[in-house]
């Protein structure tokens, strides 16, 4: 039998028609457009991710720009950001007209580096030409930045923390979320992604009210938010009251009702996707260069479960023959990338992302791995003499 590299559909049989029943009532109850199961669906996940608010979006990348323009960042602000990332973590930036400048990585943990964020910041300052803002810290394949770290940085220089948990949604430090240190946390419902929905979605998650009406205002074109209406008679919908140059990024209904009957069971999943880490961990080991690292005290959702190879290409064409797929993240940091090779690097570059370019490698990694689909992945990896 074929390996998949996600088993989306194994997670559907064992949620035994729930899923499909959800569709159906919202397809029934024509409240397409930020019908009921959006708001209870946000009001779970606030409780989930231990956040005063949730605002479902249209996707893990708006959810990025949606803070960003409540914020105002404008042209001359400096966004922080890792290069060893999706995409979107920077995206966003130039469409707002702000620079992001790159950030290295922790060689073991993949996660900004700390101490290179603090070096650009200074160095961002002497050099004079742009304004330092907002940090965004991504939480790659699962696990969390380190927050405690990155917090005190930005409150010594007084910078916005986002945590971009599109991959670690559901990640935690002895028990807390990023959004203790954040003023923000985002994330994506992307299908692949550990919270997947069945198409695109998105939220934004904080503990900040005057924040979250002004995203409720933002993700509908800039309507007018109770607190616009503070002293103000306006005796039409809100909605046609434009306070601000918003755009149109809501969660479906449809999407949303998925979500609620996966976040029922994503706790467990988070449970089995460790154990099944920790398996892979143990057994991999002595094959290849390196396991994943997880400090003590922190959880990860392992969104992807990757490992470093020297002989990577050969490693992924040996899998492939033994019916193992597998994946590169990234083989491109963004930092070399055609669209962002110009922005503003830290300072010395990135040295460690450029040499982890070359031997990072993602197996199979999903809640319902079973053993015996482990094991053969395990020995394929095993068998591979370069
Ligand atoms: C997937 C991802 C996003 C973007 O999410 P979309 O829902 O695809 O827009 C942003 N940041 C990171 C780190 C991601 O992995």
């Amino acid at each position: 039998m074929s390996i998949a590299f996600i088993d989306l559909q194994a997670q559907r049989r064992r949620l035994d028609g729930k899923i499909e029943a959800a569709l159906m009532a919202a397809v029934e109850s024509g409240a397409y457009v930020m019908g009921p199961p959006v708001r209870a669906f946000e009001t779970a996940l606030a409780a989930f991710g231990q956040a005063k608010h949730a605002l479902g979006c249209a996707n893990g990348t708006e959810a990025l720009a949606l803070p960003l323009m409540a914020w105002g960042i404008r042209p001359g602000d400096a966004v922080f950001v890792p290069s060893f990332t999706f995409c979107a973590t920077a995206e966003v930036v130039p469409w707002l007209g702000a620079t992001p400048v790159f950030i290295d990585i922790d060689p073991r943990t993949y996660n900004m580096d700390p101490a290179h964020l603090e070096a650009a910041i200074e160095a961002t300052l002497a050099e004079g030409r742009l304004r330092p803002r907002v940090v965004i810290a991504v939480d790659l394949f699962g696990q969390p930045a380190d927050y405690p770290a990155l917090k005190a940085i930005c409150d010594r220089h007084g910078l916005k923390l986002i945590a971009d948990s599109a991959q670690g949604f559901g990640c935690t430090i002895d028990g807390d979320h990023p959004l203790k240190w954040a003023d923000v946390t985002t994330t994506s419902f992307f299908p692949a992604k550990p919270l997947g929905c069945y198409g695109d979605g998105g939220a934004v998650l904080t503990d900040d009210d005057d924040l979250a009406q002004e995203i409720d205002s933002y993700r509908v074109h800039g309507k007018a938010v109770a607190k616009d209406l503070v002293g103000r008679s306006f005796d039409h919908d809100p909605k046609y009251l434009n306070m601000r140059v918003g755009m149109n990024s809501r969660l479906d209904t449809v999407q949303a009702a998925v979500l609620i009957e996966k976040l029922n069971v994503f706790p467990q999943e988070i449970e089995w996707r460790m154990r099944i880490a920790a398996r892979y961990n143990e057994m991999l080991a002595s094959h290849v260069t390196s396991v994943p690292h997880l400090p003590t005290g922190n959880v990860s959702n392992w969104a992807q479960y990757t490992i470093e190879h020297p002989d990577r290409g050969g490693l992924a064409a040996h899998l492939k023959d033994q019916g193992v797929p597998s994946a590169v993240y990234y083989p491109i940091p963004l930092h070399l990338q055609p669209a962002y090779d110009h922005h503003p690097r830290g300072p010395q570059g990135l040295p460690v992302t450029e040499a982890k370019k070359e031997v990072v490698i993602s197996l199979p990694m999903h809640a319902d791995l079973d053993e015996a689909t482990q094991d053969r992945i395990v020995a394929a990896v095993a068998s591979y003499k370069a």
